[in-house]
C-alpha cells in the first residue's frame, strides 16, 4: 500500500522507508504543488498542516511528521524553528555550539509528532516520539542530517551521526513515532 509522506526532504523519506521495510507500506513524495505553511504553535499543529497539504495535492492517505531539537538551557529552542534556525546544516551546528558555550547544562531532546489522514483528509491517528541526549562540545560523525553530529544519545557515547542508519532508527524520535504509527496501520488499515 502507498501512503504519501508530506515532505520535500529526501533524507527523511529514505529514513522512514527504511524503518517501514517489510511492512507492506511504501511512502511516496506528495509531488507537484506541495507547499505547506508551517505557522502552527506546536509540533502537532504543524504536522497536521503538512499532512493536510499533502492530502490536498495527492487526494491520498497522507502522513506528515514535524520534528525539532529542544535544548533545555535555551528554554526549548530551536524547537519548532529547528528547520529555520540557520542557513546550511553546518551553520546550524556552528550556531548551536556557540549558543551553548556559556552553559554547563547541555541536555536536549529530539521530538517528532506524526499525523495520519485518510484520503478524505480526516485525522485517523497521531503518534509522538522523543529521543533524549546532550549537545556535544564538538561535532562528530558523518551520517544522518541536521543536528545529528552534535547530538549525543543518552546511554551511548555516540552522536546520532556516529550511528549507522539502523542504530539511529531504533532509538530516534522519528523511529519511535513511526513504530507506533505502523502498529496502528497494521492493526487498523492493512
Ligand atoms: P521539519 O520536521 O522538517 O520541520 O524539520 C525539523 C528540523 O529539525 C530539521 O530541519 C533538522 O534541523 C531538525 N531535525 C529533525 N529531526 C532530526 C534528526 O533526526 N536529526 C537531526 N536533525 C533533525
Amino acid at each position: 500500500m502507498k501512503i504519501v509522506f508530506a515532505t520535500g526532504n529526501q533524507h527523511k523519506l529514505h529514513e522512514i522507508n527504511e524503518i517501514s521495510k517489510g511492512s507492506g507500506i511504501e511512502f511516496i513524495l506528495p509531488g507537484e504543488g506541495f507547499d505547506p505553511v508551517e505557522d502552527g504553535n506546536t509540533f502537532e499543529e504543524n504536522s497536521y498542516k503538512k499532512a493536510k497539504e499533502a492530502n490536498r495535492v495527492s487526494g491520498m492517505m497522507s502522513l506528515a511528521d514535524d520534528s525539532g531539537l529542544c535544548v533545555e538551557a535555551l528554554n526549548g529552542a530551536p524547537g519548532l524553528y529547528s528547520a529555520r534556525y540557520a542557513g546550511t546544516q553546518q551553520e546550524k551546528i556552528d550556531k548551536i555550539l556557540k549558543e551553548l558555550e556559556p552553559h554547563t547544562n547541555r541536555k536536549a531532546k529530539f521530538v517528532c509528532v506524526m499525523t495520519l489522514l485518510d484520503a478524505d483528509g480526516n485525522v485517523i491517528h497521531v503518534s509522538k516520539g522523543e529521543c533524549h541526549g546532550q549537545i556535544a562540545k564538538e561535532q562528530s560523525g558523518k551520517n544522518g542530517f541536521g543536528f545529528d553530529p552534535v547530538f549525543i544519545v543518552d546511554n551511548t557515547n555516540k552522536t546520532m551521526a556516529d550511528m549507522s542508519e539502523d542504530e539511529k532508527n531504533n532509538i530516534s524520535h522519528r523511529g519511535k513515532a513511526l513504530a507506533d504509527m505502523l502498529l496502528y496501520l497494521k492493526s487498523q488499515i492493512l
